[in-house]
């Protein structure tokens, strides 16, 4: 089995998958966190060079099934995996962590992407809190008008706004830390995407009265798509 990884879930996944009797598992990761968690059964890294080139891996690997357990925001492998399983006629699911619903007393922002908040901004704020992932912090590079906080996993590459303050740390955070956090630094209002679980961030919005502006996923292609991990080996194995 091949999971296409760089989540907890696929590491989760890789672990139940390594833990069942006659599967081999292979978690693949794209490289781009410096000092990635092992998973459970093989790791290999690096890009298959397109869709083309995952074919001719999954071919030479022999590999009987691929889950893309990947980020809901990493559209570009999970379309070549897509791609690739249907041309060599390889079972291929998608699992994805369920998106994030408002609540009561929320004022959220639909955006299609990041991007998309910069003309909603700075009508909600002049102090933004950006937690997007580090490919989106280029979009906000023009402004002088703004303050951001950016947090990221590693610490990004230029070009970045010009007035910021830069947070590392990987999650999961807790209310308390996003609370005291969105304090410290005063923030209006925090930019996002629907990536799903772990929610303090939003939730230490709702009781600061922040406004969110959020950016939709991606589309899925038209393949199966489970929910939670026990879901994918089912799928799996049935
Ligand atoms: P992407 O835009 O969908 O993919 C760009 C290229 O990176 C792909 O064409 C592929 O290169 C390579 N790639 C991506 N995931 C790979 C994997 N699991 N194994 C091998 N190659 C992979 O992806 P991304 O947004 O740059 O994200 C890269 C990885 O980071 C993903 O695996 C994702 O799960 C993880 N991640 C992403 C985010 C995010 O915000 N996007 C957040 C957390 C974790 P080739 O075409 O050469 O095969």
């Amino acid at each position: 089995m091949l999971v296409l990884g760089g989540t907890d879930e696929a590491r989760r996944l890789a672990a139940l998958l390594a833990a069942t009797a006659g599967v081999h598992v292979v978690t693949s990761l794209a490289g781009r966190t410096r000092r990635p968690e092992p998973p459970a059964g093989q790791l290999r890294i690096g890009g298959f060079g397109g869709p083309d080139g995952l074919a001719a891996w999954l071919r030479e690997h022999r590999v009987d099934a691929v889950i893309d357990a990947t980020h809901p925001f990493a559209a570009t492998i999970t379309a070549n995996a897509a791609d690739a399983t249907y041309r060599l006629g390889i079972p291929f699911a998608v699992l994805r962590r369920p998106g994030w619903r408002p609540g009561a007393g929320d004022r959220w922002h639909w955006v299609a992407t990041v991007a998309d908040a910069n003309p909603l901004l700075p009508a909600l704020g002049r102090r933004v809190f950006l937690t997007t992932g580090r490919g989106d912090l280029a979009a906000f590079a023009g402004r002088d008008d703004l303050w951001f906080l950016l947090r990221t996993v590693d610490p990004p590459p230029p070009p970045l706004p010009t007035h910021h303050v830069l947070v590392t740390g990987r999650g999961p955070f807790h209310v308390d830390g996003e609370l005291a956090l969105l304090r410290e630094h005063r923030i209006d209002v925090l930019v996002t995407r629907d990536s799903g679980g772990d929610a303090a961030k939003l939730v230490a919005a709702r009781r600061c009265r922040l406004s969110v502006v959020i950016a939709r996923r991606p589309p899925l292609p038209d393949v199966p798509v489970v929910a939670t991990e026990q879901a994918a080996v089912d799928w799996l194995t049935s």
